[in-house]
C-alpha cells in the first residue's frame, strides 16, 4: 500500500515537473528588474515605477508583483496568474526557428486585476465604452474593426491596418474578413476573459486559421503543432507591440493581441 502510495506520489511529481514549461525557470535578478522595467514602459499612462515588491501606479495604488503562491504548475499559473508570472515566459519576436515547446505559451497568462484596471472589466461594460472603430485594410475592402482606445491601442492598430494592406493580394485570404476583436465571454474550457475581453486582440481571418483545439488538443494531451500564417504578416503586428498566438504551444495563429510588455521594443506609432 506504501510501495503504491510512493509510486502514485512520483507519478504525480513527475507530471507536475514535466507540466513546468522549459521558459519558467526562475529569471535571474537583471531579467526580472528588466522585464518589470518593459511593463512600466509599456502603460506610461498607468503605471509609475517599481518600489520593491510593488508596482505602483500613477493613481498610487500599489499591486505586489508576486502573490507569494511560488511553484504553480502551468494551468495553475494560466488561471491565477500574478504580475510576475506574467512576464515569466519571454516572448520571442522574429521569424519562429521551430514550434513552441510544451507548454510554452507567453502572454496566455493575464493578470485579471492588472487588465481590469487598465482596460476595464467587460462584464461590467467598462470596456465598450472605450471601442472605437479603426478602419481595417480599407484598400482591400475591408470592413473597419473596434478596439479599445486606451493605452494608444486604436492608433497602433490602424498603423498595422496601413502597413497590412499594402501587402501583395496574395495575403488577403490571411487577412480578409477578419474573424473579430472584442468579445466579453471566457476562453473556452475557462472562466478567464482573453485578450477580446479588453478590445486589445484581432483575430485575422479563420480560412488558414489553426486553433490547438480544432487539432483535437485536450489539457494535458499532447498534440501537432500547424500554421499557415505567413510570417510577413505576424512581422508587422509584432512590431507594432502585438504577439501572435502561432508562437503558443497551445496555438492560434488568428490572434493577435497588444502586448508591449513582451516586446523588447515599444512601438512607434504611439
Ligand atoms: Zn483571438
Amino acid at each position: 500500500m506504501i510501495q503504491r502510495a510512493l509510486a502514485t506520489t512520483g507519478l504525480i511529481l513527475a507530471a507536475l515537473w514535466c507540466s513546468v514549461p522549459p521558459h519558467a525557470q526562475p529569471a535571474t535578478g537583471d531579467q526580472r528588474a528588466a522585464a518589470l522595467a518593459r511593463l512600466v514602459a509599456a502603460y506610461p499612462e498607468h503605471l509609475a515605477r517599481i518600489e520593491g515588491d510593488m508596482l505602483v501606479w500613477k493613481d498610487g495604488t500599489r499591486m505586489p508583483i508576486d502573490d507569494g503562491r511560488g511553484g504553480k504548475d502551468h494551468e495553475t499559473r494560466l488561471a491565477t496568474a500574478d504580475i510576475e508570472d506574467m512576464l515569466t515566459q519571454p516572448y520571442s519576436a522574429g521569424k519562429p526557428a521551430a514550434p513552441p515547446t510544451l507548454n510554452e505559451d507567453p502572454g496566455r497568462a493575464r493578470n485579471t486585476a492588472f487588465f481590469d484596471k487598465i482596460y476595464g472589466d467587460c462584464m461590467k461594460g467598462e470596456v465598450s465604452r472605450h471601442l472605437v472603430e479603426v478602419p481595417w485594410l480599407a484598400k482591400k475592402g475591408g470592413k473597419p474593426l473596434k478596439v479599445t482606445r486606451i493605452n494608444g491601442v486604436a492608433e497602433v492598430l490602424k498603423a498595422v491596418s496601413a502597413e497590412l494592406d499594402a501587402l501583395p493580394a496574395r495575403f488577403d485570404a490571411y487577412l480578409l474578413p477578419a474573424a473579430g476583436t472584442y468579445n466579453c465571454r471566457p476562453i473556452a474550457g475557462t472562466k478567464r476573459v482573453s485578450g477580446h475581453g479588453y478590445g486589445i486582440a484581432v483575430d485575422i481571418a479563420t480560412r488558414h486559421a489553426h486553433y490547438w483545439r480544432w487539432s483535437g488538443g485536450k489539457a494535458g494531451k499532447a498534440f501537432a503543432y500547424k500554421n499557415a500564417i505567413p510570417f510577413e504578416i505576424v512581422e508587422i503586428f509584432e512590431r507594432h507591440g502585438f504577439i501572435w498566438g502561432g508562437k503558443w504551444y497551445h496555438y492560434d495563429t488568428m490572434h493577435f493581441e497588444y502586448r508591449p510588455e513582451l516586446l523588447d521594443k515599444l512601438p512607434a506609432a504611439r
